[in-house]
């Protein structure tokens, strides 16, 4: 019996990177598995985890700002799966700029996938977990979510919402059987880390690709960057009957970079 037997799970910017190894954790603990992401390439992502879990991996197209693609993705779900147990809202963009160069356009879009976003899927998740009986929510929040960083208001702004959005949604469904938490993942090798470690890198000094990481690798705790498994072991726990009495919660998972 595995922990996560006959459970159906949805994980949003689930082909890659974090998403992708939330998504390996649940299908290879016996769930069956949605990933959603913008790109067509979630297919062949999907395929991957098939043939390394042997798991029900089922594939969407999904742009988490537009609300039919949202209603689509959980409807395709149900109807495919039979319901939604457990949804990860993971999808999330970054861009970095001075305060003088960050522009409108950047602003807006990263409010729209990291916060509305994720408020989107958790809305429409809760409709079916209240029909359902129960379920549990797991936004993708940021270090940024506890101390923003520089050259990224709007990134800063956009995961402090999430953590807004988590605990007035948990007070929300509490007594659905629903809960809602926040995880909040520090320094993860990941493309998004590659865009972070280069672009970050030129504005802050003569960095060479991956000598900002290096830096600040040094300034955690446990002096290395965490993996996607890293983050799956906590959203896997969260979504566990052992954290049945955990919601509203905002955890970070970085090695000790942020200690609150
Ligand atoms: P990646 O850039 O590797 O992956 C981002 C994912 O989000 C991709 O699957 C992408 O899909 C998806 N996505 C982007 N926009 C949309 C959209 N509009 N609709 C649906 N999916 C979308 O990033 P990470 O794996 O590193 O990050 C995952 C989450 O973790 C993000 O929310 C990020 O902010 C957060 N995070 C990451 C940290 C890190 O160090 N890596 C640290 C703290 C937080 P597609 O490929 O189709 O574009």
């Amino acid at each position: 019996m595995k922990r996560f037997d006959g459970k159906v799970v949805a994980v949003t910017g689930g082909n890659q990177g974090i998403g992708f190894a939330i998504a390996e954790r649940f299908a290879s603990e016996g769930a069956s598995v949605a990933i959603a992401s913008v790109d067509e390439q979630v297919h062949e992502a999907a395929g991957q985890l098939k043939a390394a879990t042997g798991a029900t991996v089922l594939p969407v197209v999904c742009d988490v700002t537009s609300v039919s693609d949202v209603k689509n993705l959980y409807s395709t779900i149900e109807s495919t799966l039979g319901g939604i147990d457990i949804s990860v809202q993971n999808a999330g963009i970054i861009t970095i700029a001075k305060v003088e160069d960050l522009t409108e356009a950047e602003w807006d879009d990263t409010m729209e996938v990291n916060t509305k976003g994720v408020f989107l899927c958790c809305q429409e998740a809760i409709r079916y977990m209240r029909k359902s009986g129960g379920g549990a929510l797991i936004n993708t929040a940021s270090g940024q979510a506890r101390d923003g960083f520089i050259y990224t208001p709007h990134y800063a702004a956009s995961k402090f919402g999430v953590v807004g959005i988590t605990q007035s949604l948990a007070k929300e469904v509490a007594t659905d059987n629903i809960t809602v938490n926040a995880i909040c993942p520090g320094i993860i090798s990941t493309d998004m880390w590659d865009y972070n470690d280069r672009v970050w890198g030129e504005m802050l000094g003569e960095y060479a690709p991956g000598e900002l990481m290096a830096e600040w690798v040094q300034n955690i705790p446990m002096k290395r960057a965490g993996e996607g498994k890293d983050v799956a072991g906590l959203v896997a726990f969260l979504a566990s009957a052992d954290a049945d009495y955990i919601t509203g919660q905002t955890i970070n998972v970085d090695g000790g970079l942020i200690m609150s």
